[in-house]
């Protein structure tokens, strides 16, 4: 029979925001154990494209939405956080680009007035050109305007590593999740039959928290998953490229970000308009063949004739909104000792924690006495899907 553990905090799910929750907590004293069910970081997170947003991408609409204005200062805490002098000591973790850009091929339709001067971007973008332009559209038959957000991308396997690391022994992969009740009340989780008491449990497990919510008997907070039918492609061709390129509409039409394979070669990874209801509907050779035609329109100097090719199908999993709108910031919904949210986007894992911490504060929650884990079984890392795909 596996020993008893009582622990601080409990997490189930360790995703970004699990594994950021953790970290958090464990630097201000707490006992924390993260349970993993299949791989770190391994659900949505690797399979992010890496952006710190700033809200630019949401201003693009003209309207300041909520969204805009809670995670302006994203990029700021991230970027103390990588430097090393941070809420977290992120130092280590691979920055792919100090910027994001925003591209408009010329022959834009969008009104971008409205877009300069709403509060997200403003006093933020400055247009790029000649050798300052992403490698990628460094072409002499490159037309359109280029504007630089103060927005980073980050390497996210390698910020899984780091938290991981910040996690120490607290990791646990663990299968079944059964609630531990004590009168009635909610004490704790029963994971592959171990007793972990807590003082309080957190739910972060991304797509899976619905299925956990059942299995504690709950049907609320409901869930929302939005789906995407990202496009990968790897080639000698293939240079740095992080931007949204800017089609007429309110969402980028296509957003590409460049990330290292372990055979040295670059990945780019497309997103954004391309990749939404449309792209969803389509077979993967379809959905590969729109690609190609968009990238050979946008950027005929490219060579994609030794270029492979692969499509990931991967769900957002957010609160459920009405209308299967993006949520606005992270989300955290409370229930006697139980905490369970999603942070609705890398970059708001920060404002996820925050949350958390909040919840604790004002409950009186303090750091228990400290007693030492037993050895625990590890999960493994997330892998990116490129490596899985286009190996
Ligand atoms: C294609 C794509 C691109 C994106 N790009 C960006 C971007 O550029 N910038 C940005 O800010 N956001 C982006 N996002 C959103 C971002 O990836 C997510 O909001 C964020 O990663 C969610 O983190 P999470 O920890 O909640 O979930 P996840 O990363 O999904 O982690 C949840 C974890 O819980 C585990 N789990 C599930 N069930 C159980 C269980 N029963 N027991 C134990 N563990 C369990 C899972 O295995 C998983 O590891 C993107 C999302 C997608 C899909």
């Amino acid at each position: 029979m596996p020993s008893v553990i009582s622990t601080d905090v409990l997490i189930v799910g360790a995703g970004v925001a699990g594994l950021w929750l953790n970290a958090r907590l464990r630097r201000q004293g707490f006992s924390t154990v993260l349970v993993e069910s299949a791989s770190l970081g391994g659900g949505q997170s690797v399979k992010s494209q890496g952006i710190i947003h700033g809200g630019a991408k949401y201003a693009l609409h003209g309207a300041l939405t909520g969204a805009s204005e809670a995670i302006a200062d994203m990029p700021r805490r991230w970027r103390e956080a990588l430097a090393g002098d941070g809420e977290l000591d992120l130092s280590g973790v691979r920055l792919l680009s100090e910027a994001h850009y925003l591209w408009s091929p010329g022959t834009i339709a969008g009104n971008l007035t409205s877009f300069f001067a709403s509060k997200a971007v403003r006093g933020r973008v400055d247009q790029v050109k000649g050798d300052q332009l992403p490698p990628a559209l460094q072409d002499k038959r490159f037309k359109g305007k280029v504007y630089r957000l103060a927005e980073l991308v980050i390497d996210v396997p390698s910020l899984v590593q780091r938290l991981a690391d910040l996690a120490g022994d607290g990791l646990l992969a663990g299968q079944k999740i059964e609630p531990l009740l004590e009168g009635g009340v909610l004490v704790g989780l029963k994971v592959d039959e171990r007793e972990i008491r807590a003082q309080r449990i957190v739910l972060s497990a991304g797509g899976g928290t619905a299925a956990l919510l059942e299995a504690l008997g709950l049907s609320q907070p409901a869930m929302q998953r939005r789906p995407l039918h990202m496009i990968i492609a790897k080639g000698p061709s293939l240079k740095p490229l992080y931007a949204h390129c800017l089609g007429g509409g309110t969402k980028p039409r296509i957003t590409v970000t460049t990330h290292p394979a372990a055979d040295g070669q670059w990945v780019w990874y497309m997103g954004g308009d391309i990749a939404e209801s449309e792209g969803v509907a389509r077979e993967s050779a379809e959905q590969i063949a729109t690609a190609q035609k968009e990238i050979g329109q946008l950027l005929p100097w490219i060579d994609l004739s030794t270029v492979q090719w692969a499509t990931l199908r991967v769900d957002r999993a957010e609160p459920l909104q009405s209308g299967l709108t993006r949520p606005d910031n992270a989300f955290l919904a409370e229930e006697g000792r139980l905490l369970v949210g999603w942070p609705t986007k890398l970059a708001l894992a920060p404002d996820f924690a925050d949350r958390v911490i909040a919840s604790l504060a004002r409950d009186g929650i303090q750091p228990g006495p400290v007693s030492s884990l037993p050895p625990l079984p590890k999960p493994p890392m997330g892998v990116p899907a490129w490596e899985q795909l286009l190996p």
